[in-house]
């Protein structure tokens, strides 16, 4: 069947990396504090946690961590949950303190959206303990649909988060376009059918991103922005 366009009615946005700068100065501090508060040696530098975020889901990478450094499997895994619940509450306090912000170029381009009628929705595998105080606190109430990683535990690239949005808002995935970060990201999103633009960050500038519609710079890229007036002028 020949391809029908269809308007754009919605815009799904990853959180990390995506919408705010999360990674470095958010999760990797409070990752940091929950070692710290176990009393384990263990702490992530900005280069490591880099590499480290090939590993998608704190808790997975909390056990990849530890099993890699020595610790058997059952430990790891007994570790990771413990530290996760942790590294969970500090995240919230850095939220509270309003230590994670919007990317540059982010509340222009939900302006733009929002100006021409376009849903907001969020498809995140973070824990909405931190997601839901975390875009209330930068952004307000402008997404209309959130799903996290509360509600649907398979991470990305499984497109489950993808699809829970998509079931809950009745846009079809050619009404709908993804915004993402990382290799992971834009694989679950073409996995759900949409269309995914990319905007990486200093972590994921090396991802594979070959399955995204457009690789910008970042939100603030004018690239990226004339895309956007292009779809809303009902162009591909
Ligand atoms: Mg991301």
């Amino acid at each position: 069947m020949a391809d029908v366009p269809v308007a754009l009615e919605a815009v799904i946005f990853d959180v990390d990396g995506t919408l705010v700068d999360s990674e470095r100065d958010g999760h990797r501090v409070a990752f940091n504090a929950a070692f710290e508060a176990a009393g384990l040696p263990d702490r992530w530098d900005v280069e490591t946690y880099g590499q480290l975020l090939r590993v998608a889901g704190g808790e997975q990478r909390l056990a990849f961590w530890f099993e890699s450094t020595g610790r058997s499997r059952g430990e790891a895994l007994d570790l990771a949950q413990r530290l996760h619940r942790r590294k969970t509450q500090y995240m919230q306090a850095l939220v509270t303190e309003g230590a994670i912000q919007a990317r540059p170029g982010v509340r222009r381009l939900l302006d733009m959206l929002e100006t021409n009628g376009i849903a907001l929705h969020v498809a995140t595998t973070g824990t909405r303990a931190w997601v839901e105080p975390l875009l209330h606190g930068v952004f307000g109430s402008r997404f209309h649909t959130i799903v996290t990683g509360t509600e649907v535990p398979q991470l990305k690239p499984d497109p489950a988060v993808y699809e829970r949005v998509l079931q809950l808002t009745c846009h079809r995935p050619g009404a709908a376009i993804a915004v993402e970060d990382s290799a992971n990201g834009v694989r679950a999103a073409v996995a759900a059918g949409l269309r995914c633009v990319a905007v990486p960050n200093a972590y994921t500038r090396d991802d594979d991103l070959a399955r995204a519609t457009l690789v910008a710079d970042g939100p603030d890229d004018p690239v990226l922005v004339r895309w956007f007036q292009r779809q809303l002028a009902g162009g591909g």
